[in-house]
């Protein structure tokens, strides 16, 4: 027991002891043979997770730098976007357009719920849109948007499709060539498991065209086009994060070696184990069926109780690090992360804890009850 921290946060998460190695590799030359062969690989290695066969961007950056780097690639301001808002992440995306100078249209859908297809269909015949921003995996809710469905409706208008897969990708399919996703937003500190600071971005056909005309954008840093120019020679256009570049680099190598298709079916398996676990503890899922994430599991408190308590005891007694929400749902909700570098003792120890968290806390809860559940629920998956 020498480290009883346990990151269960939706993010940043765990990173494995090989991604913690990589990552004390001695920094080399930028512009040397050794990091371009990282780059290299970490382009081949990221198409099939991002289901794409785009070029892939690395910048050094957290999720939020490559939210914003998408709008300020394609749109000047006065141009027009409609964002999708389902939860704090999609706000902040409208937010971003708005420190931008862009106009930025809310198409409002109840947090923990999707949006209705045919509304985005009517709301896009209202205006003349450049672009439709939706959040893959709103990690406020919990809750996984349609992108299939998403993308064959903005497929068929001028408008891009711009997704910010922050906290999915990894963990949840992704198919972003036949999504029809314009530009694909991540970042390192989710289901990639490693520390924050690398954000990466692939950018479709249908978006190069607008990002390459001269309009006069207010882009230096986050220019996909010297991004691109640079790449091609596996080479960024400033100094990349290095050593973030060797970890996410191993991460990869652990996605592959487990096999992508088994690494997101034991997403699946851990999440519903999870879900059922604290279900039995009486906390149902914030987040209405079948959008259910898989890497994020929001918890809904009965009336009357805070989060404040649950998540600062769970840390303090147990050593195990959980989200509340600082948002309109503050207080109502727990969050966990079920996404990278877990396993099933990872999600029974978090049962075990929580029932002692809420026991301590005068909760009257069934001994053993969500640790069964959740053996069950692994049992049938
Ligand atoms: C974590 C996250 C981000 C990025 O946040 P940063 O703190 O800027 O890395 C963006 N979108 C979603 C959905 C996220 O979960």
């Amino acid at each position: 027991m020498d480290n009883p921290y346990r990151l269960r946060l939706p993010g940043p998460t765990t990173v494995p002891k090989r991604v913690r190695q990589a990552l004390a590799q001695p920094v080399v030359n930028h512009r040397g043979p050794e990091f371009s062969a990282v780059v290299r690989d970490i382009e081949t290695r990221l198409q099939p997770i991002m289901g794409t066969k785009n070029a892939v961007l690395l910048f050094a950056a957290s999720g939020t730098g490559m939210m914003e780097a998408s709008l300020a690639n394609t749109m000047v301001p006065g141009d027009k976007a409609l964002f999708i808002c389902n939860g704090q992440f999609a706000d902040r995306f409208a937010a971003i357009a708005e420190g931008l100078g862009l106009d930025a249209d809310r198409l409002e859908v109840a947090w923990g719920d999707a949006v209705d297809p045919s509304k985005l269909k009517a709301q896009l015949t209202e205006s003349d849109y450049r672009a439709v921003i939706a959040i893959h995996n709103e990690s406020s809710t919990g809750a996984v948007s349609d992108l299939e469905t998403i993308g064959a409706i903005v497929r068929d208008t001028p408008a891009l499709l711009i997704v910010d897969s922050v906290s999915g990708l990894g963990g949840i399919e992704m198919k972003q060539d036949r999504w029809n996703v314009d530009i694909l937003v991540s970042a390192s500190q989710k289901a990639l498991m490693c520390p924050p600071g690398l954000g990466l971005v692939s950018v479709s056909e249908k978006a190069w065209r607008i990002i390459q005309s001269d309009a006069p954008r207010a882009r230096f840093y986050w220019d996909f086009r010297k991004a691109r120019d640079n790449a091609v020679d596996g080479q960024t256009a400033f100094t990349p994060a290095v050593s973030l570049g060797f970890g996410l680099q191993e991460a990869l190598h652990m996605i592959d070696e487990e096999g992508l298709g088994t690494v997101l079916e034991r997403h699946e398996r851990l999440a519903a184990a999870l879900q059922a676990g604290a279900g039995a503890l009486g906390l149902p899922v914030f987040t209405r069926s079948p959008i259910r994430s898989n890497t994020v599991t929001v918890l809904q408190l009965p009336v009357g109780k805070d989060a404040g308590p649950i998540v600062r005891h769970l840390y303090e007694k147990y050593g195990t690090v959980i989200a509340g929400a600082r948002n309109k749902l503050g207080g109502t909700v727990i969050r966990f992360g079920t996404m990278g570098y877990i396993d099933e003792t990872d999600i029974i120890t978090d049962l075990m804890h929580l029932e002692g968290a809420l026991d301590d806390l005068g909760w009257k809860t069934e001994p053993g009850a969500a640790v069964a559940a959740a053996k069950e629920a692994l049992r049938a998956a």
